[in-house]
């Protein structure tokens, strides 16, 4: 069927010369979600933080680079094994993910702790002034510590030891 903008509207055309319907071809499974755009698609990262896992863990079994929510609530409550036996090896351990907000703009991002990390009393974006931040209590030394998550920058006040 021509397409160029010469041939007629097809509301247009005589009852006669329309063509048929187009025939109603019934996708299965993932090809039927692909059809309805309310699908709502998230990243592997953001599966990983959803399921509570490393995200190479999620690489290694295979979750895609995309998926959808759905795909992720299922993989919540029917856990397929090498997830469930990763839950069970982690009760009572320092959690996979944190999230890290700014104590001045309340920006937040969700990353993996890292061991090195003192305890904050503060965590600013790095482009913030340090007056932004409220001052020490008294006694304490603050030190700041850079290259907290992508762009966060720590502050450590503690007492003189
Ligand atoms: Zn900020």
């Amino acid at each position: 069927m021509p397409t160029g903008f010469d041939s007629p509207p097809v509301a247009f055309l005589p009852e006669s010369t329309r063509p048929a319907a187009a025939p109603v071809i019934r996708l299965s499974g993932r090809f039927q979600a692909h059809r309805l755009r309310l699908i709502e698609m998230i990243t592997r990262r953001e599966a990983a933080l959803r399921l509570d896992i490393p995200l190479e863990m999620a690489v290694r079994h295979g979750i895609p680079g995309r998926l959808s929510v759905e795909e992720v609530s299922e993989l919540n409550e029917n856990p397929p094994a090498w997830l469930a036996q990763s839950r069970a090896n982690r009760t009572g351990k320092k959690p996979v993910w944190v999230q890290l907000t700014c104590d001045i703009c309340g920006f937040t991002e969700s990353v993996r702790p890292k061991k090195w990390w003192p305890e904050f009393a503060y965590l600013s974006c790095e482009h913030h002034g340090s007056d932004e931040l409220p001052e020490p209590q008294p006694g304490r030394v603050r030190t700041e510590v850079d290259g907290i998550g992508s762009r966060f920058i720590g502050v450590v006040d503690e007492l003189p030891s």
